[in-house]
């Protein structure tokens, strides 16, 4: 199915908008003069550079297929993903080979998924070993960074890592980065303990991204200097933020995004393979026991503080920036569309005329993102019933 006109609120304007289109592009945006009070905002398709899996499927999976690949793929346009990178965590060597091996193969030979991915991103295995930076990541597959085997990976990968995400503590890291970073990999920060020393010599070194800034990081730290300031202050950092209203305070959102401008702050979901789920206890998750609650909060069961991992799609962040942080819609669908698209060279226009279309027709209804309707290159992926 395609779109032929379809009247909305421009995302960014607030503007009233008619928007025609021919053969999967914007050939027209005129002015609406009359302002209609159901109609929808109308923005470019959100780009999430952090899933892990969903609806019950991991990545990191060693049964992953083609077919579960594409289950998740498809599964991302109900939430008005249109580009997203899979992520790996931490693993063996030979999961994670097998695991973005399979997801390669499927990119190179199912247009519906290359459609919807072409980047893939590598979190960890570098990562700090200390309890809190390491965050979920199992212990027993952190290791340093290693050249040759990121270089096999990168070839099972068939080339497509696009992001490594890996903590600067060690002390290889500063050639390591920029050997990474010259193979024109996007180096992030992350899981990390490292000193301010190494932050910076990981800067110098060419790393650009720290991932889920404040989050997989010590529950108590020294007040100053420490990473987290250290990575708030560097302005040749862009940072992703998790801001489900889950995995950071709104203060700390609100603070981050002030320090570091919006323009160097975009939102990831994170989202595990139990994203999407139904409320209720699950054994074999690939993240051990875990309970999704009646409010999609993921927590270890029994309980609800303890975060089990993220579980939702990045638009619940445009609510929680909107309702509760202060920051106006169009910069918040661009720190969830514009913005990371940029990070992976993902060429996704704003809205006018002559650009290709990824769209998101949605609105914010009693404090969520609730998406109408996805259309990825022109075609109309999903409508809500
Ligand atoms: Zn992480």
């Amino acid at each position: 199915m395609t779109l032929s006109s379809i009247q909305a609120r421009h995302y960014d304007t607030d503007d009233p908008i008619v928007v025609s289109f021919d053969d999967g592009v914007i050939c027209d945006i005129s002015p609406l003069e009359s302002r209609s009070e159901n109609v929808l905002v109308l923005a470019p398709g959100l780009v999430d550079v952090q899933v892990n899996g969903y609806g019950g499927q991991e990545f990191n999976d060693p049964e992953l297929t083609a077919e579960k690949v594409l289950q998740i793929c498809l599964a991302m346009d109900r939430d008005g993903v249109t580009q997203f990178c899979p992520t790996f965590t931490t693993q063996s060597f030979e999961l994670l080979r097998h695991s973005m091996a399979t997801v390669a193969q499927a990119i190179d030979e199912h247009a519906d998924i290359a459609d919807r991915c072409t980047v893939l991103h590598l979190e960890g295995p570098y990562i700090s070993d200390e309890d809190g930076p390491r965050g979920a990541h199992p212990l027993e597959h952190v290791r340093p960074p290693c050249w040759d085997e990121f270089q096999q990976l990168q070839s099972a990968a068939r080339g497509k890592i696009g992001i490594l995400t890996l903590s600067p503590e060690f002390p290889q890291a500063e050639q390591f980065i920029q050997q990474v970073v010259d193979s024109g990999v996007v180096v992030a920060i992350g899981h990390t303990a490292a000193s301010s020393m190494q932050i910076t010599a990981a800067i110098d070194a060419g790393a650009t991204m720290s991932t889920h800034l404040g989050n997989g990081a010590h529950g108590t730290i020294r007040r100053h200097p420490n990473y987290i300031w250290d990575q708030i202050a560097a302005d040749e950092l862009t940072c992703s933020l998790i801001a489900d209203g889950h995995h950071l305070p709104t203060s700390v959102i609100k603070s981050i995004i002030r320090a570091k401008t919006s323009e160097r702050c975009v939102l990831v979901s994170d989202i595990t393979g139990m994203g999407g789920m139904p409320p209720g206890k699950y054994t074999s998750s690939g993240l051990g026991d875990v309970e999704v609650l009646e409010n999609g909060r993921l927590v270890v069961p029994g309980q609800s503080q303890l975060l089990a991992g993220a579980s939702f799609p990045i638009g619940a962040g445009i609510a929680t920036l909107t309702e509760n942080a202060g920051i106006d819609l169009g910069t918040a669908v661009d720190m969830a569309s514009i913005g990371p698209a940029n990070i992976i060279k993902h060429e996704l226009a704003p809205l006018e005329v002559d650009a290709g279309v990824d769209l998101v027709f949605f609105e914010i209804r009693d404090g969520k993102f609730v998406v109408h309707t996805t259309v990825n290159r022109g075609r109309i992926v999903y409508q809500a019933s």
